[in-house]
């Protein structure tokens, strides 16, 4: 063996070379016959059979029925589930599927489906298509593995999935097989909700319900219902595939555990909205066509703020779709980032120092009403009459009143292992939950506050207010704070403290859920004003008044990084959770537990089922990450640190006996000092490790792996990544920070 220089780098150096060849990956493009290039429109939706394509396929009655069911929420109809299956399995037979799943979201971030042949026996023992009503309203997924969080024992495992006809089928293209799937619920035989998605479903209702009552109260009659709707922004950075596999902490936790920081990082501001690399343009362009395909409205691409990070972002849609959407999203960029040989790392922080991840969820609500002058409408629109403009600020105070009394509920909404590396770092919203409405609502808020407008009557209040410039003002982007957890931006607000691997699913449930008890609140308020004999528009600003003047504390308009931040959170008496296991506390307090379940959102068993399931979730990964850390240490770094070591020990030792002073002796006493420091922190990370192991139970565990056991992580990360700065690069077996985010 040649010992006089490493071997560590060899497959480092390799995937480099492969770089090098790499040309950006061409995909075949969807063509008419005549081998025209098909416009976006002309193939949108080709893989989902959507609500349109039903009324074409569908009998006039069935399709009512459908929609209605689609409308209430309700289970579909046994009668018309077989005409629905029947057209269902048609359409999907003649683009050539063969198989069909029910497509659930366990809690486990991510979806779940097994699938089944359209396969059965007819009476003359041939093989046929069948797909039944039955199949497709329900089945049975042996659900024994999926996280319950103790909701289910074991003697009863099974859970069903049910359809969930407000969210069209779609086919899963892979590697030339198709795949029919069926959005689903995920429920036990009891009722509970073992998913994300039938959480969201309820407090869709709930808001729903408190809206609408809301807007009944306030003269606008012809309001069905109340949708809230959602914008996914998603973050995601990419390196080349072979990197990737050189990282056992990548391929095992998604995140890098060790790594020096490059000396240029994102301080040039060069890569913001900076031109797309050819094969990052190529995986875009391929991964947009597999979503138009399935009916998933991407609209923007760009470069995010550090190096290799982009963001891709859809045509906001009603909250449950825009959920699944962003669900296919996800899998979507895994999928295809294979085929340009790329790694996708959609975790929060996968490079420390380095810019984070987020899922920026825009949200609003939308009317749905049978006249056309009020059905989309949007309620954080600020109108263009003095009418209009009292909903916008009856709606605004709801909204505002709900995150403020349920600012915790919606910091455990986002609470995750990956998540706690991003908030508060200084790119990231901070962990306290505030409120960012810009200059001129601020304002506005202020004088109402202060009283100006008492007793002037609507019309006068509104003009002096100057709410019926907002629309303008409001498209003005320069009015932005980008560095708030929940900002008002126009006409939505933009909650950015969801972490870019988490479904949406339940940040989104909370925030309806908080806003729901806003506008009950306000509602009742109303109520009492008006039941006291005062004018409407009178209490409705009396209403916003009070409900303005009790939110305050989450309002702030400033720098959510700063420092001062941080304190003047505290004197106002605001949250800042910075760990999970604190932050999660927030779910099971009395008051989180109670707006749950009288929002008929979960069950109380429910909601200590979701906290069990996210603490042990948090307490699995922080292992994973702990076992991947020792084995990297174990394997990787000290063997390439002893090799190195040793090589300049064996030269200092042959330069004195020649009766030379060798000039390595320096580094090699270095290198010998942070060995040995590299040993210690190891010991410690063995120690806190048992401490965790003997924690007394899960939250305990918890606890100390994001305190004793994350801070020796940290520790031996620090004298690793020294190494790393010292050590003949040669002989450093994993693939380096400027490599993975520069090279692609
Ligand atoms: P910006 O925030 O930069 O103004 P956009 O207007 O493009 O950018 O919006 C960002 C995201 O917000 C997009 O996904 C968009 O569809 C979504 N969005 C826009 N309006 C609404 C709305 N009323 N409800 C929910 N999401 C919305
Ligand atoms: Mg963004």
């Amino acid at each position: 063996m040649n010992t006089s220089s490493g071997q560590g780098a060899t497959a480092r150096r390799e995937v480099i070379r492969d770089l090098l060849s790499r040309t950006p990956r061409k995909f075949d493009p969807p063509r008419d016959e005549n081998g025209r290039r098909l416009k976006i429109s002309e193939f949108y939706g080709m893989n989902t059979f959507d609500l349109l394509q039903m009324r074409e396929k569908l009998p006039k009655d069935v399709f009512s029925k459908l929609q209605l069911t689609i409308e209430t929420g309700k289970k579909l109809d046994a009668e018309i589930a077989t005409t629905v299956a029947h057209a269902i399995k048609e359409w999907a037979i003649s683009k050539g599927v063969t198989h069909f799943t029910h497509w659930f979201q366990p809690q486990t971030g991510s979806t779940a489906e097994k699938h089944d042949a359209f396969i059965s026996i007819d009476d003359r023992n041939r093989v046929i298509e069948k797909f039944t009503g039955s199949q497709l309203i329900q089945s049975e997924p042996d659900a024994s593995s999926f996280p319950s969080g103790g909701m289910r024992t074991t003697f009863e495992a099974r859970g069903y999935t049910a359809w969930d006809p407000s969210s069209p089928v779609f086919i899963m293209e892979s590697a030339g097989t198709k795949t029919l799937c069926i959005p689903s619920v995920f429920i036990s035989y009891h009722g509970d909700a073992l998913d994300e998605k039938t959480g969201l479903m309820r407090s869709m209702a709930a808001l729903s319900r408190h809206a609408t009552e809301l807007l009944h109260t306030i003269g606008v009659t012809g309001a069905r219902r109340v949708v809230p709707t959602l914008g996914v922004e998603q973050e995601y950075f990419l390196i080349d595939r072979g990197f990737y596999q050189l990282r056992p902490d990548l391929v095992m936790s998604g995140r890098s555990l060790l790594g020096g920081q490059p000396p240029k990082g994102q301080q040039l501001e060069d890569h913001y909205f900076g031109a797309i690399p050819a094969r990052v343009q190529a995986f875009m362009a391929e991964m947009e066509h597999e979503l138009y395909k399935l009916g998933v409205p991407v609209k923007t691409r760009h470069n995010e703020v550090a190096p290799s990070q982009f963001e891709t972002a859809p045509i906001f849609e009603e909250a449950n779709i825009a959920t699944d959407h962003n669900q296919i999203v996800m899998e979507v960029l895994r999928k295809v980032s294979l085929r340009h040989h790329f790694a996708v790392l959609l975790h929060e922080k996968p490079f420390a120092g380095v810019n984070g991840s987020g899922k920026h969820n825009n949200w609003s609500m939308s009317i749905a009403a049978s006249g056309p002058d009020l059905d989309g409408e949007n309620l954080l629109d600020p109108g263009k009459t003095p009418h209009e403009n009292v909903r916008f600020l009856m709606c605004l105070a709801s909204v505002l009143k709900g995150v403020h009394k349920h600012a915790g509920l919606l910091r455990a909404g986002i609470a995750s292992a990956g998540n706690d590396h991003r908030l508060g770092a200084n790119e990231a919203p901070p962990a306290i939950i505030s409120v960012f409405l810009g200059n001129l609502l601020d304002r506005i808020l202020n004088e109402i506050e202060a009283g100006s407008t008492a007793g002037k009557g609507v019309e006068a209040a509104v003009i002096q207010l100057g709410v019926s410039n907002l629309p303008e003002v409001m498209k003005d982007n320069t009015d932005r704070n980008r560095t708030s957890p929940f900002a008002f931006t126009g006409n939505k607000f933009e909650f950015r403290a969801v972490g870019s691997s988490a479904s949406t699913a339940f940040p989104v449930t909370l925030v309806n859920a908080a806003a729901a008890d806003g506008f009950a609140e306000v509602t009742s308020r109303l109520k009492q004003k008006l039941a006291s004999g005062k004018k409407l528009d009178d209490a409705c600003l009396e209403t916003v008044r009070e409900v303005v003047m009790e939110t305050k504390a989450i309002r702030f308009e400033g720098n959510n990084y700063s420092e001062e931040w941080v304190k003047e959170a505290a004197k106002r008496g605001l949250l800042n959770l910075k760990k999970t296991p604190e932050a999660l506390d927030q779910m099971v307090q009395k008051g989180s537990i109670e707006l749950l379940t009288r929002m008929d959102i979960f069950t109380e068993a429910e909601v200590h089922s979701r906290h069990h399931v996210r603490v042990e979730r948090y307490v699995k990964n922080l292992l994973i990450e702990l076992d991947t850390l020792r084995l990297m240490l174990d394997t990787q770094v000290m063997p390439a640190c002893f090799a190195y070591h040793g090589q300049l020990a064996m030269q200092v030792a042959q330069a004195k006996a020649a009766g030379i002073t060798a000039p390595q002796a320096g580094v090699a006493e270095r290198i010998g000092k942070l060995l040995g420091n590299l040993q210690q922190k190891r010991e410690a990370l063995e120690a806190t490790s048992k401490k965790a192991e003997a924690a007394s139970s899960e939250d305990e565990r918890a606890r100390v792996l994001s305190l004793d056991v994350s801070t020796a992580m940290v520790e031996a990360r620090a004298v690793c990544d020294e190494l790393e700065a010292i050590v003949a690069d040669d002989f450093w077996p994993l693939p380096k920070y400027r490599e993975m985010l520069f090279l692609s």
